[in-house]
């Protein structure tokens, strides 16, 4: 969004599906306009979008497909990784991720054109590195988001490590969907076809209080935290909603661009029903919870269940 919005474009939201809590293909194509330039799939929690469909659609009305893959690296889906599905993948090495260097991030992508445009707008917009250095020419404004030799030395050896950690967390979250199916209300977040091993960034899944003696969801995460499981509610407000798209449409510079009329219909399109459920619902996992033993995962399961079986007790 922030990226979208810094461009001086509006960034039009799709709603997700409420079970896969993936930006719904089915919802997408009517967002779209003759000013579409690109879409941008968020492949959440570590598991794959429904990048067949989204592909299709994007092909169709010639957008570029951007995939936010910073919770998903490592993600298979149909036998590739998420971030080489579509045009350009993004990934971020900021320190909750999956490896991290303090902040950092990489974009990749096979069209070398493009490529070289984004290497351009990560250090200063200037020619890439082609012949001398002291011959590069000043091609676009740009900022410099480039990472530096330390942060690249912290990162390189966690490589080595990721493909291990992956196998280990697709097989304990498999292991511990296929047990939670005896606790109602807990519905974990559903995957597509051709998807492949996860990463897991977080473990979602959406807690449904009427099962669990109308005990709200803060309430519930005090419980599981109580019980020794790492939390993390990515979703607690809508990001449509959110205070930057208001001020963002009442800027200068927002009220030069897009006409008045432009703007009220953008006000009255930017609703997410599922989205909005899903903030009220839906509460993760950490990945390092996953990351242990068969045991581990066990212990996990059971923390549940004794709030599941105690639940006249919660208030
Ligand atoms: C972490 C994250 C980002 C942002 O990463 P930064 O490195 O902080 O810019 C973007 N999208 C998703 C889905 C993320 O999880």
């Amino acid at each position: 969004m922030n990226a979208i919005i810094l461009l001086n474009a509006l960034p039009v939201f799709v709603d997700i599906d409420i079970e896969t809590f993936q930006m719904d293909p089915a919802k997408m194509e009517e967002k779209i306009n003759g000013n579409t330039k690109a879409v941008e799939p968020v492949h959440i929690a570590g598991l794959s979008a429904d990048m067949d469909r989204i592909n299709k659609i994007a092909k169709k009305h010639n957008l570029m497909v951007v995939e936010d893959a910073c919770q998903s690296l490592f993600t298979e889906y149909k036998g590739k990784k998420c971030g080489s599905l579509g045009d350009i993948g993004c990934f971020s090495f900021q320190v909750s991720k999956i490896i991290g260097c303090g902040e950092g991030g990489a974009a990749i992508g096979n069209d070398d054109e493009l490529m070289n445009r984004c290497y351009s707008f990560h250090t200063l917009g200037v020619e890439t590195e082609t012949g001398s250095p002291a011959r590069r020419r000043w091609m676009i404004g740009a900022p410099k988001y480039r990472m530096n030799e330390f942060e690249g030395s912290v990162l390189l050896p966690q490589l080595d490590l990721l493909e291990e950690r992956v196998n280990r967390r697709t097989e304990n979250a498999e292991y511990l969907t296929s047990n939670l199916k005896d606790i109602p209300g807990i519905l974990p977040q559903k995957h597509y076809e051709g998807q492949g091993k996860a990463t897991y960034y977080t473990y979602d899944f959406r807690y449904k209080k009427e099962h669990f003696n109308d005990v709200s969801l803060d309430v519930f995460e005090k419980a599981l935290n109580a019980e020794g499981i790492p939390t993390f509610r990515q979703s607690i407000f809508e990001l449509n909603k959110e205070p930057v798209i208001e001020n963002t449409l009442n800027s200068r510079t927002f009220k030069k661009i897009f006409s008045k009329e432009r703007l009220k219909k953008y006000r009255e399109e930017n609703e997410c029903p599922n989205n909005a459920q899903r903030c009220k619902e839906s509460i993760g996992i950490w990945h390092w919870a996953l990351s242990g033993t068969k045991e581990d995962t066990d212990n996990i399961y059971n923390g549940i269940l004794k709030i599941y079986e105690n639940r006249d007790k919660l208030t």
